[in-house]
């Protein structure tokens, strides 16, 4: 098969590799029929996570089922999937309190910006549509497996709630579709924090009401204006900086919730400041699995439509461009078909 492999910082290239084959008696093998780049993937490809040695990459995928190892029961070939960038059990007691990310039998995934893929764990962490899908939602039904999930995490983390006050920070992919899933939850008014223009509108199609195109000290100022000195009642912190991190805290008021998805690079937060805040945090890599099939519902039923983040679509041969694209943030993100 086909897939994509990054050698270095700026090096991703798609190599001839062997197809994957069923290891473990619960693994399910998968023809991807769409997968795409998340903005993770830019922290080994800038360089910033150390890349030791060659490595199949990405881990967004949907897809038809093609083979089952003869462990797994709950899908079977020929069945369109979706599933988590964590592959999971979903019966541990973390996968049962729905935080299937934090699994004791937990499986990164890796690999997926290719033909075929080896979903550990399948019965835990793939869910089947009850059809095969119209090949026009394809592109939303993708986001389910990451970026949508992350951004619906981060709502949830934050703990919000209709009629709130939200403000998000960052204006990725991530940070887009936790507009649309505060926007869902019944937000009253929601501040995206960005200053592309292209993404400012996007924010704004999927429901943010005001737009704040300051950072640091400004932004958070600008929120305290904007909710008469209060701060917002939830924040989504969707960036992983010190600079975005310290930007989301300060600007929730006293009571309210961060949640926050970035994967943090150089954030620390000083103990006796967070104590003055009074501000809940909840984050982390975030549970997919457990939002899957409500949103693989509201996909189908056509109210939500995540899939508008992708504003770039090639072929998987050229995935490079997808990386470059993303890396030059002239793409928001780039959808692959392999
Ligand atoms: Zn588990």
């Amino acid at each position: 098969m086909r897939g994509a492999v990054l050698h270095a910082p700026g090096d991703v290239r798609i190599e001839q590799l062997p197809d994957p084959a069923i290891v473990e008696p619960t693994d399910a093998i998968v023809r991807l029929s769409a997968t795409c780049v998340c903005g993770s993937d830019l922290w080994p490809y800038r360089g910033i996570n150390e890349v030791t040695e060659p490595t199949p990459i990405g881990h967004e995928y949907c897809g038809v089922v093609e083979e089952v190892g003869p462990g797994v029961s709950s899908v079977r070939p020929g069945q369109f999937v979706i599933g988590s960038f964590i592959a999971s059990d979903n019966t541990c007691p973390h996968c049962r309190a729905g935080y299937q990310s934090a699994c004791a039998h937990k499986v990164g995934m890796t690999g997926a910006q290719a033909e075929l893929l080896r979903v550990p764990h399948a019965d835990g962490t793939l869910v089947a549509t009850p059809d095969d899908p119209d090949p026009e939602l394809l592109p939303s039904l993708l986001t389910l497996s990451d970026v949508m999930g992350t951004g619906w995490f981060a709502a949830v983390a934050a703990g919000v709630r209709p009629g709130m006050t939200v403000a998000v920070v960052g204006d990725g992919a991530v940070g887009l579709l936790g507009v649309l899933s505060a926007r869902r939850m019944g937000a009253e008014r929601i501040i995206a924090m960005s200053r592309h223009e292209p993404r400012q509108k996007l924010a704004t199609e999927f429901g943010a009401t005001d737009v704040v195109p300051e950072r640091g000290d400004d932004a958070v100022a600008r929120i305290h204006d904007l909710t008469d000195g209060v701060g917002a009642d939830a924040v989504l912190e969707c960036v992983g900086t010190g600079e975005a991190m310290t930007q989301a805290i300060r600007s929730t008021r006293a009571g309210g919730g961060v949640g926050f998805v970035g994967v943090p690079h150089g954030v620390s937060i000083p103990g006796g400041r967070l104590f003055a805040t009074m501000v809940r945090l909840h984050g982390g890599p975030a549970p997919v699995r457990r939002f899957l099939p409500d949103l693989i519902d509201a996909t189908l039923r056509g109210e939500i439509d995540p899939g508008r983040v992708f504003d770039l679509d090639l072929p998987l041969d050229e995935v490079a461009e997808g990386y470059r694209a993303m890396d030059e943030r002239r793409a928001i993100k780039a959808y692959l078909r392999p």
